[in-house]
């Protein structure tokens, strides 16, 4: 989703850019756009808009106007309304394939990226002036390509990161995120749930359908017992554990599990390589921040490049990771002391998580705060997040 992205960004400027993709698009197999949803923030609903794809991913997307947090059997919730804080909807959920088929249209029917598809990378040589990629192509043969930059943009394993020789930290949470849509007895309508529950914490959003989509995040047997059980009991399981806010859970689609870490890259960029998205981090999904963080790494990516006349220059390689820093600090920090705060049920902890619910509930600067969590922490906002086009000179795409 993050490469696709940055390549869209990057179409109307006078870079050659390639696109290498081991998966197609449509195929049941794709890793990224598969059967999970995103919840897109008003920062990426900007940076889309920008990419000329808001419309067609808007008619996909269901609109999050309420966050509702709470924890299982205790006092302590907190209610957003996105209108108090002058904002139409916190954000919106799309179906990562509905997200994956309008970036892949706009990249065909705008052809000036050269698509590689299904092409898997196999090696990377980075030198000081310029990277060697080797590529095998679906016809079984292999080719070269000369690049003044190699974006990773592969994954939380990725392989350009492992080529570059940057080093990565992987932080097992030990939970599986177990994903699947319900249907409930009340139609969705705008309101995302938040709840921390005794065997993890567990999100409901809303989807176009009426239907809702879960991510539960649970100890990797429980996911497994989870995923194998049949519908109705699952069903069961899952009511048990969020209780009856959203009405009757009635029928479940099919679960996924994703194994839940904190992957990240020690540094950002190394000589002609400069990585984005999952690639610089992978995150766990409770704050829903991964694929809106990897966003605004392509978006400033794209904005130094584009203007640059060596792309791959050691100076610009630098600034995007000045400017990235506090952004992905920030939101790390943030995302993981979410999974420590409310994966602890010792007592102490549970109350004090309880009464800042509360207090949370009652303090509008809070409040305001998280509204603007979807612009990042910092870094100096892209163009693109500003409605602006990627370069004064050029056209928004
Ligand atoms: C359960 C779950 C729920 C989530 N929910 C949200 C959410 O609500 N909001 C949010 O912002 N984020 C969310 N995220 C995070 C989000 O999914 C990721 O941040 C996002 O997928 C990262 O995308 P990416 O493009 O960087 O990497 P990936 O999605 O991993 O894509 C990597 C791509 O690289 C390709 N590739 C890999 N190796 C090669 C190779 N050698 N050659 C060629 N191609 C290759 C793969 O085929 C794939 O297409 C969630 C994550 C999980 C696990």
């Amino acid at each position: 989703m993050v490469g696709a992205s940055l390549a869209l960004a990057l179409q109307d400027t006078p870079l050659k850019v390639m696109l290498i993709e081991a998966v197609e698009p449509e195929s049941a197999a794709q890793p990224s756009f598969d059967d999970r949803t995103t919840a897109l923030g008003n920062g990426a609903r900007r940076i889309l808009n920008s990419l000329g794809v808001w419309p067609q991913i808007a008619a996909g997307a269901a609109a999050i106007r309420t966050i509702h947090v709470s924890d299982a059997g205790r006092f302590g919730f907190a209610r957003l309304e996105a209108a108090e804080h002058e904002l139409a909807a916190f954000g919106y959920t799309v179906s990562n394939r509905h997200i994956g088929a309008v970036l892949w249209q706009a990249l065909r029917e705008r052809a000036r990226v050269c698509l590689a598809c299904p092409a898997r990378v196999l090696e990377v040589q980075l030198g000081a002036d310029s990277a060697q990629v080797r590529i095998a192509e679906a016809s079984g043969g292999e080719r070269r390509v000369q690049a003044a930059l190699v974006v990773a943009a592969d994954g939380a394993h990725s392989l350009v990161k492992q080529a570059a020789g940057i080093a990565s930290s992987d932080s097992d949470y030990g939970q599986v995120a177990l994903v699947a849509n319900v249907r409930t007895d009340r139609a969705a309508s705008g309101v995302a749930y938040e709840r921390f529950a005794e065997n993890g914490p567990m999100a409901l959003l809303p989807l176009g359908s009426g239907h809702y989509t879960i991510v539960w995040s649970l100890a990797p047997d429980r996911a497994e017992t989870l995923q194998a059980c049949s519908c109705s009991q699952f069903c069961e399981q899952l009511q048990a554990a969020f209780g009856w806010r959203a009405g009757r859970i009635l029928q479940s689609g099919r679960r996924a599990g994703y194994r839940l870490s904190l992957v990240r890259a020690l540094e950002p960029a190394a000589s002609r390589a400069a990585l984005i998205g999952n690639a610089a981090q992978a995150l766990h999904p409770i704050a829903a921040q991964g694929f809106n963080l990897g966003l605004r790494d392509a978006a400033v990516l794209a904005e130094l490049i584009a203007a640059a006349s060596d792309p791959g220059a050691a100076e610009l390689l630098s600034q995007f990771g000045a400017r990235r820093a506090a952004d992905r600090r920030g939101m790390i920090a943030f995302t993981d002391s979410l999974v420590k705060l409310f994966g602890d049920r010792r007592a102490a902890a549970v109350a004090s998580r309880n009464l800042g619910l509360l207090l949370f509930d009652l303090n509008p600067p809070a409040k305001r705060a998280l509204a603007r969590l979807s612009m990042g922490f910092g870094g100096g906002l892209p163009r693109l997040s500003r409605g602006l086009p990627l370069l004064p000179r050029f056209p928004a795409p």
